[in-house]
């Protein structure tokens, strides 16, 4: 997360954040929306541009200034309207504020000439021009410090007009004061809104991250869980049920099994001569072994079937919705997968078989424990019988 540490701190002149990497993702994030703000605002503009632009033939006539001041309402139009549809392409025009802030410039340049050729409302483009003044700082969306460079050029061209005209000192300082008051209005009105809308977002995003943050943690725990849950149900060696899960899965699918009026099997499977498998190659293939018949019985035996490591090298095999007969074919094959397939060890291949015990589980067994007590008979009498076989009980 790559703002976890991030300073939010708006600057308190410019209302953009100290950060330009924060103020560059703030832009990036806000800019379709400012950009619909800025269409509204330039379509309002274009609308009273085009309306008042109709007053000015009945004072003009037919004339060159009625032309000249056509032509810099229709130039500013279409600057409006470049912008309007640029900005839906590229909306970031709308945040960077540059050509806003060009066209307001442009803009003003229109009531300067007006100021000249209107004599009729001479005192009311004054007005005009201090209301333009706080529209561009509360109605067009724009950099406050653009806006007031904006604002700058505005009042600038209005005095220097002022002075053409040949009015003195008195009258320019009273327009300097007029027109500095909505620029005053209009750069706090604006510098509020641009930090209220900032802290907004770094309040977003340090919630956005801290849920982030929120969220790693719950998958952290999760996989713990999960890990403390395998641990605590399986058989660190060959990573086959332990006892008490393979007990529990027993009873599971025996009620299951008697619920569905089915059949359930159980084999219990032990290595032969593993004695010797350790005693000549060592505890470490011994292991290595046993995870050899283990793999090799989870692949052979169904997803519903369950695996476990009953002792040392004896293993309990449960078999739901199956019979004896069923059992005993499932069984077979797997000492005959065991015995073809010798384990591919670092000291070379070792054979391994092993003698199984088969049973099917009746309705009169109490548990687990007698279930598997008979299967073990039956293993028993197959080690008697000579080993690497399946023998049923
Ligand atoms: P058989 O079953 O065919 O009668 O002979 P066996 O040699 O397998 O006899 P027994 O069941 O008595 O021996 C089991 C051996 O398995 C004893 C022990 O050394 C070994 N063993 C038990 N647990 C482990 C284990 O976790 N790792 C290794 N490497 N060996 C184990
Ligand atoms: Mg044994
Ligand atoms: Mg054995």
């Amino acid at each position: 997360m790559e703002n976890t540490h991030a300073t939010y701190d708006v600057s308190p002149w410019r209302g953009e954040f100290s950060d330009p990497a924060i103020e560059r993702a703030y832009r990036k994030h806000s800019e379709v929306t400012v950009a619909r703000h800025l269409r509204r605002g330039l379509m309002v503009w274009l609308v009273l541009l085009l309306l008042f632009g109709m007053l000015d033939y009945p004072v003009l006539g037919k004339s060159a200034d009625f032309a000249l001041v056509a032509g810099l309402r229709l130039a500013t139009a279409a600057l409006l309207l470049t912008l309007f549809f640029y900005s839906k392409r590229k909306p970031s025009l709308a945040t960077d504020g540059y050509a806003v802030t060009a066209i307001e410039a442009f803009g003003f340049v229109l009531f300067f000439f007006l100021y000249f050729i209107r004599h009729d409302i001479v005192s009311w483009i004054i007005g005009v021009v201090a209301m333009l003044i706080i529209s561009l700082y509360v109605f067009i969306p724009n950099r406050v410090y653009l806006s007031t460079l904006a604002a700058a050029f505005g009042i600038g061209g209005m005095m220097f007009a002022v002075w053409l005209r040949g009015f003195g000192a008195p009258v320019l300082v009273g327009l300097l004061f007029m027109l500095s008051l909505p620029m005053v209005v209009g750069f706090f009105t604006a510098l509020r809104l641009q930090t209220v809308q900032r802290q907004e977002y770094a309040l977003f995003q340090q919630v956005s991250s801290i849920n982030r943050d929120l969220q790693n943690e719950i998958k952290q725990r999760q996989a713990l869980e999960e890990e403390l849950k395998r641990q605590a149900t399986t058989d660190p060696l060959t990573g086959l049920f332990n006892r008490r899960q393979y007990e529990m899965l027993f009873n599971r699918e025996r009620e299951r099994c008697s619920r569905q009026h089915k059949f359930i099997s159980l084999c219990v499977a032990d290595l032969d001569h593993f004695k010797r498998i350790n005693d000549t190659y060592g505890h470490d293939i011994g292991d290595l072994a046993l995870r050899h018949a283990a793999d090799l019985f989870s692949n052979l035996l169904r997803q519903s079937d369950v695996v476990g490591r009953f002792g040392g090298e004896e293993f309990v095999l449960i078999l739901p919705d199956t019979d004896l007969e069923q059992a005993v074919a499932v069984i077979s094959r797997l000492r005959q997968e065991l015995e073809s397939t010798p384990l591919a060890s670092p000291v070379g291949e070792i054979r391994l078989t092993a003698t199984f015990g088969v049973t099917q589980v009746f309705t009169g067994d109490d548990s687990i424990e007698a279930v598997i007590k008979r299967a073990d008979q039956g293993l028993y009498e197959g080690k008697g019988a000579g080993r690497n076989r399946v023998m049923t009980a």
